[in-house]
């Protein structure tokens, strides 16, 4: 048995997205119904829709920036009851068991973490995302959204704001670090605000300098195009942290002769093809190279804790539902300011 709900879906890799339905499974006892308000647009929706990360499955939800409203709660449900303002990020299931899991890392579960979208449970179903005006999401799986954080503003914290939150807090941003800021799209203006918050001195390295003020009001202290040659020879030494955000090929080496001795270049990004690293750029300095890949549901839920106390929420352009084939173009060009989210009531209801 299943719930007919209305998305929006792609057919094919690089496909133009169109209104449709697709089925939500039954509430299981520790499943929430939750009514979608809004869905961010991650570069990770666009690198999946467009296979640049290998084969997908199609059709495809995207969606993994979910912020709405509890509506249905299985029997065994104790964290949430209808009305709850609630948000949905990168995954929706793990085994719950393995070491990964009962240490908060859901993201790296030993047996599998299932993606909120191209993917599948271990039963078969279809995983679909947040693109859509009603999904079913195990408890586990859902965090709370403090009232003081609007839902189009949260919905991005759900992936953005803990992809960045997690390094920035494993790599000691705070008072007295100087931590930079590679890219400033939707990852990267929310690294500026949640480094700043935490009292970390941030410089923003964009390819020009078209968002300084942006930058500056999101609270960087410094804001360097990386067009320019000034940049790469005045800041050499400087960073504790490099937080880099770009979804494209980027020079490794001449962001590692940013870094002081000892500090880290922090890599979010995924771009569709292998960079490459000198070792002796790494060995000079003793530099650290580091990824770093989304968060747990327990950092994520302080993550958004943080976001309520400091006052932070995204710097979003709401969007309809005709609207996200057009914002998936301007957000590889650079011109998303700062994440498109989807208003899905302008999602034609099934039926
Ligand atoms: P985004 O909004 O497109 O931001 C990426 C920024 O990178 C752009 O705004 C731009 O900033 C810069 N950039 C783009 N093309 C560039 C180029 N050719 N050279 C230099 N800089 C360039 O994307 P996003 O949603 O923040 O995602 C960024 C990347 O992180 C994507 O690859 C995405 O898949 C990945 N991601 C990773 C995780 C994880 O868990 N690790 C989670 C979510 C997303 P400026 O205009 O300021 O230069
Ligand atoms: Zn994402």
């Amino acid at each position: 048995m299943t719930t007919t709900t209305s998305a929006i879906l792609v057919d094919e890799a690089k496909g133009a997205f169109r209104q449709g339905t697709i089925e939500r499974r039954d509430l299981r006892p520790d499943d929430v119904r939750i009514e979608i308000a809004y869905a961010g647009i991650c570069h990770s929706d666009i690198h999946q829709a467009r296979e640049e990360w290998g084969s997908a499955l199609f059709p495809m939800v995207p969606g993994h920036e979910i912020a709405g409203t509890v509506t249905e709660v299985g029997p065994e449900v104790t964290r949430y009851a209808v009305g709850d303002r609630v948000g949905v990020g990168c995954m929706v299931d793990s085994c719950g068991e393995c070491e990964m899991c009962r240490t908060d890392h859901e993201n790296f579960c030993e047996k599998k973490t299932v993606w909120t979208y191209n993917d599948r449970f271990p039963d078969g179903e279809v995983a679909y995302g947040g693109y859509s005006r009603e999904t079913v999401v195990s408890e586990r799986f859902t965090c709370r959204i403090p009232d003081g954080i609007a839902l189009d503003e949260a919905a991005p914290l759900l992936c953005a704001g803990i992809t960045v939150y997690t390094p920035l807090r494993r790599w000691g941003a705070g008072p007295g670090t100087k931590v930079a800021v590679v890219g400033m799209g939707g990852l990267g203006h929310m690294a500026v605000k949640l480094a700043a918050a935490m009292g970390a001195d941030v410089t923003v390295l964009s390819q020009t300098t078209s968002k300084e003020q942006d930058g500056r009001a999101f609270g960087a202290s410094d804001y360097r195009a990386t067009s320019e040659d000034s940049t790469w020879s005045e800041l050499k030494g400087s960073f504790d942290v490099i937080i880099c955000t770009v979804s494209a090929d980027l020079p490794v080496d001449s962001y590692l002769a940013l870094l002081k001795p000892f500090g880290a270049f922090v890599n979010v990004g995924l771009p569709e093809n292998p960079q490459s690293v000198s070792f002796g750029a790494l060995v000079g300095g003793d530099r650290i190279i580091a990824g770093s890949n989304i968060g747990g549901i327990k950092g994520t839920q302080e993550m958004l804790d943080f976001c309520a106390e400091h006052g932070i929420g995204a710097t979003v352009e709401v969007i309809s539902a005709d609207d996200v084939d057009r914002a998936y173009d301007d957000v590889v060009g650079s011109k998303v300011r700062y994440r498109y989210v989807i208003d899905t009531s302008t999602i034609t209801p099934a039926g």
